[in-house]
């Protein structure tokens, strides 16, 4: 189930789990219980992922910073939760550690009662389901099909993805910096790595203007806000150093035998973290995905070359499509790290304080007109953005753009007013930045995606922002009967 919510009893959440009940007993058939015992099975294990979701936060209550982190001293946690046994736990798996953050500590309150409240029986059918699902998409035919038949009521895909579709994913996923070194070599030139460093670095100086700027904020605090944003680290296009996957055993005719042993490697390579400090070279993407992010404890912003592409980024375009595409990506990531989450960290990427409290206040009072801003698009009949849980990236996206177009601004073109096209350049890097975000998508992925994605859907993380960026009105000569007007005062500038 997509998230603990998806338990509660609304119409277009009982579909789902009656789908799930279906494709639980629908896996126990295929591994050869009758269809009778299929279905108590099914019942069985969607009754305890009824109990655990109980105890989950929301997604709106996991922004909490400070919330998730529990450090926890193993001898406590044993008398908290003897039935988890932690101890003996962490024995078995090799790990030698005295604390360790328990980030959601009601979820292991529950699991430490359910160990004692359900039966070893029921554990095993609950494992097993487990199981089941996790590789079902690595199994023959049958087992394919039965999860797709799950997807498509969640997600509304009518069909499935092509064999080569999926290979290439299966391959990005688990081989990423293999497959990574090959695709950098054919699709990210050195000239554009510098390009992009060049604009990363200008929309890093536009920031700190803008920082200058800002009538709401002291200037101690606008100190530390600049000391941060130059202490930031940039990652572009690969990691320096690449993943050895020397352990992983790949063999033509073993797909889930292949599967479980990069699996295993990814999972070792993960615990033998324990205890060492922390590789600042590690990347948490492939780099042929189209994605980047920002790593609050890190301090740093990361850009793959799967976004260093067209539409987003072209090393032949002009700045205008440049600045409005990958230029509002950069300005985002940016902006996390001064967003309700990232302005809880420092230069260093300790969660501490380096406000005032006076512009503390200001700040927080700014982010909840985010929220309320937000709440109130509509996105498909009476469904509306979640405000609370998506204030982080759309905090991102309107500080993000007006950054970057700060930034444009600084360019020869930006200074210009020579038409290219029929536009001009500040209209072409309007456009550029609605042209980052074209997706087509069925209804029920927009409803999936409004409950559990933590960004706006991509039609909102145009219109939301440009509504609040008074340049976008000039350029298009926005009028107060337009739909996407807001009057001056209700525009937003945060950053
Ligand atoms: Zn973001």
């Amino acid at each position: 189930m997509p998230d603990r919510d998806y338990f509660n009893t609304d119409s277009s959440t009982v579909i789902i789990q009656e789908a799930y009940r279906m494709y639980l007993t629908r896996l126990f058939e295929l591994v050869g219980s009758s269809s009778e015992q299929a279905k108590l099975n099914a019942q069985k294990v969607y009754e305890i992922d009824k109990e655990i979701a109980s105890s989950h936060r929301t997604r709106v209550e996991l922004r909490d910073v400070k919330a998730n982190y529990n450090k926890i001293a193993i001898r406590d946690l044993d008398v908290k939760h003897p039935n988890i046994g932690w101890s003996r736990l962490l024995k078995d798996l090799y790990a030698q550690t005295d604390s360790i953050n328990v980030g959601q500590p009601t979820y292991y309150d529950k699991l430490n009662e359910l160990l004692k409240t359900v039966s070893i029986q029921d554990w095993k059918v609950y494992l097993k389901a487990k199981s089941l699902i996790n590789y079902s998409n690595a199994l023959s035919k049958a087992f394919v099909d039965a999860s797709f038949e799950y997807d498509k009521i969640i997600s509304g895909q009518a069909v499935q993805k092509s064999r080569g579709e999926k290979m290439a994913s299966a391959v990005d996923q688990n081989l990423g910096e293999a497959l990574g070194q090959s695709y950098v070599k054919r699709y990210f030139s050195e000239e554009a790595k510098m390009r992009m460093l060049d604009l990363v670095n200008n929309i890093q100086k536009a920031y700190a203007t803008r920082i200058d700027k800002l009538e709401w904020m002291s200037d101690s605090t606008k100190q530390k806000a600049k000391e941060k944003l130059f202490a930031i680290t940039k990652k572009i296009g690969y990691p320096d150093k690449w993943k050895d996957y020397s352990n992983v055993h790949i063999a033509r005719d073993t797909y889930f035998e292949n599967l479980v042993s990069a699996n295993a490697t990814a999972f070792q390579r993960n615990f033998d973290k324990l205890g060492k400090s922390v590789d600042k070279t590690e990347w948490f993407t492939t780099p042929s995905t189209v994605t980047a992010y920002n790593n609050p404890t890190a301090n740093e912003i990361v850009f793959p070359a799967g976004i260093l592409q067209p539409p987003y980024f072209d090393n032949n375009a002009d700045d205008a499509l440049n600045y409005g595409g990958i230029g509002m990506v950069i300005g985002h990531e940016l902006t996390h790290t001064f967003d309700d989450q990232g302005a809880q960290f420092d230069k260093e990427g300790n969660v501490k304080n380096w406000w005032t409290e006076e512009d503390y206040k200001k700040f927080k009072s700014k982010i909840q007109q985010v929220i309320d801003q937000y709440s109130e698009f509509t996105v498909l009949d009476s469904l509306r953005i979640n405000g609370a849980m998506t204030v982080g990236e759309n905090t991102a996206d309107i500080a993000g753009i007006a950054v970057a177009y700060d930034a444009f601004k600084m360019t020869q073109q930006g200074q210009d007013t020579t038409k290219l096209g029929d536009f001009s350049p500040d209209q072409r890097f309007f456009l550029s930045i609605a042209k980052i975000w074209r997706v087509k998508m069925k209804d029920e992925f927009l409803r999936l995606w409004i409950n559990n994605n933590s960004h706006s859907p991509p039609m909102w993380r145009v219109n939301g922002p440009l509504m609040n960026t008074t340049p976008f009105y000039h350029a298009f000569n926005v009028q107060p009967e337009d739909r996407m007007y807001l009057p001056e005062e209700e525009r937003i500038t945060i950053w």
